[in-house]
Order: C-alpha cells, then structure tokens, then sequence
C-alpha cells in the first residue's frame, strides 16, 4: 500500500500563536510555486485558518483552536465537483488546484464542504493550502506549518492506509464531519475540546461553607441511563464532565459522604456551567 502524507493536528496543544498562519503568508504570499500555486494575495486569504472557540461560562470557561488547512481529501468533494482536469490528486496525496487549468472558475471555490478554498481576485484563480507540495518534492519532510509549531501541535506524517488507521485508533484521532465520506488526510487529536461540550460547576458543603473538594459527579443519558462521564471535585470544588453531545439530556448526580446527594438534569445546548451547587446535611 503506498504511503501518503497526513497531518495530525493536537488541539490541545495549539495556543493561537498564528506562527503556523504567518509561515504560509511568508512561504506563499508574494511567490510563485508552478506547477502547484500562484502567489496568494497579501490579505484574505487563511489557507491555514485558525479556528476558535470559547465553552462554559465565567469562570469556568475553556478556549481552544483547531487549525484548518485543506484536509487533502482521498474522496475530494473539490475534484468531484469542479471543473475536470482543473483539481486533481498526487499520488502521495495531496490535492492541488492547477492555477493554469482552474483560472476563470470561481465555482471551484464552494466545491469544498470545509470552506478552506480561497478566490484570487487578482489572478483570477481559485486557491488553497498545497501541502507545501513544492517543498515536499525537494525532499522536505515537514510542511511550513509543522515545521515552525513551537508547541509541536502540527505534524506531518508519511503512512499508508492501515499505519494512519491503526495510529488513529490508538490516538484516538478525528477526521472533521466524517459523515461526508470525504475521507480527509487531516487528523486530530482532542478535537472534543472543539466541538464537544461540558458541564462544570462549583461545589460547596453548606454547613461549613467550605470547598466540596472529592465529591463526586456522575453525568448520565437521561435516555437509556447510561453513565457518560465522571468527574471529582478539585480542591476549588470545581467539576468539569467534558466529551458530551450537545442537543442530548443528561442527569448529573453530586455525592459526598455525609452529604445528601444533589441532581441535576441538564438540556445540554453548549457547555455549561451551572454555577454554585451547595451540598446539605440530609
Ligand atoms: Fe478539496 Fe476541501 Fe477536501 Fe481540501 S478539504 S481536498 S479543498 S474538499
């Protein structure tokens, strides 16, 4: 099986330096790559687009940042949508927008179900991250963005099918919106800090007005009762139960020896903080 590139992508590692973003402005912008890019223009453009996210409510409140390139697709929307010949697929995987043979198409830009492809008004030409396919093919084993990540959030991985598959599995990686069957060559790993939701609050025992440090949450499916999370209380008495589906009911059990238990049932729209919960003597 022929190895291809992928990138796997650590959400709970990038912290929104914009290093990743500004190294694609310096390797493209201005520059000329044929046959795969020409220079992308000094402003609108995000081929590598940062996106962000803050969940929970003051103060337990959690931000996190996904970075989004072209995911190189192996079902790619974009080639099956545009105009033939005008996209196309290398054998290591990457996905390349020709600039000769896609000039004149804007329709090429809403073939993409992730909105990472780009208009160049100026030249006339659809674009999008190339997997640094240029540098690639002079031997390099990082793209600009991987390779100037301080926080090591970004790397690119040379594998067949069944090495990203087995690394996925044991990572526990995500592609975005699977459900497409685009079959992305972009992985991430925490992605639930992205799109799944919590529920936190702050724990109190009510006769001693003291932190409610070591109780313990119990977060369940209100339909079926299947336990989903569990969670116990910091020292500041606070619990955060993440990995939950937003749109879902969830029951939330608090107990602490000596204490009656407190319940909650929760309509999970987002994350959720639901402030100061006071535990009582029975
Ligand atoms: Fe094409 Fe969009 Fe997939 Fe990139 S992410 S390969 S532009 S469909």
């Amino acid at each position: 099986m022929a190895k291809k590139w992928n990138l796997v992508i650590d959400v709970s590692r990038c912290m929104d330096c914009n290093d990743c973003f500004l190294a694609d402005k310096d390797e493209f912008t201005g520059n000329d790559f044929p046959p795969y890019s020409v220079a992308q223009p000094w402003s609108g453009h995000r081929w590598m687009n940062i996106m962000r996210t803050e969940r929970g409510q003051y103060p337990l409140v959690q931000v996190a940042y996904r970075p989004t390139p072209c995911l190189h697709c192996d079902d790619a929307p974009c080639i099956a949508k545009s105009p033939a010949g005008t996209v196309f697929k290398r054998e290591d995987g990457l996905v390349i927008i020709d600039p000769v043979k896609a000039k004149g198409h804007p329709e090429i830009v809403a073939t993409c179900p992730y909105e990472v492809i780009y208009w160049n008004e100026e030249a006339q030409v659809a674009q999008k991250c190339t997997g640094c396919a240029h540098l690639i093919d002079e031997g390099w084993t990082d793209t600009r963005c991987s390779q100037v990540c301080p926080a090591e959030a970004i790397k690119l991985v040379f594998a067949d099918d069944a090495e990203m598959a087995a690394k996925a599995a044991a990572e526990g990686l995500e592609v975005l919106r699977p459900e497409l069957g685009a079959k992305p060559r972009v992985y991430y790993k925490d992605l639930y800090l992205f799109d799944k939701a919590f529920i936190a609050a702050s724990l109190a025992f009510g006769d001693t007005d003291e932190c409610a440090e070591g109780a313990r949450v119990t977060v369940s499916e209100t339909s079926g009762g299947a336990v989903v999370g569990e969670a116990v209380a910091s020292n500041y008495g606070d619990f955060y139960v993440d990995k939950l589906v937003p749109g879902k009911e969830y029951g939330v059990t608090i107990e602490a020896p000596g204490y009656a238990p407190a319940t909650r049932i929760i309509n999970l729209d987002k994350s959720v903080n639901l402030g100061t919960i006071v535990l009582g003597r029975p």
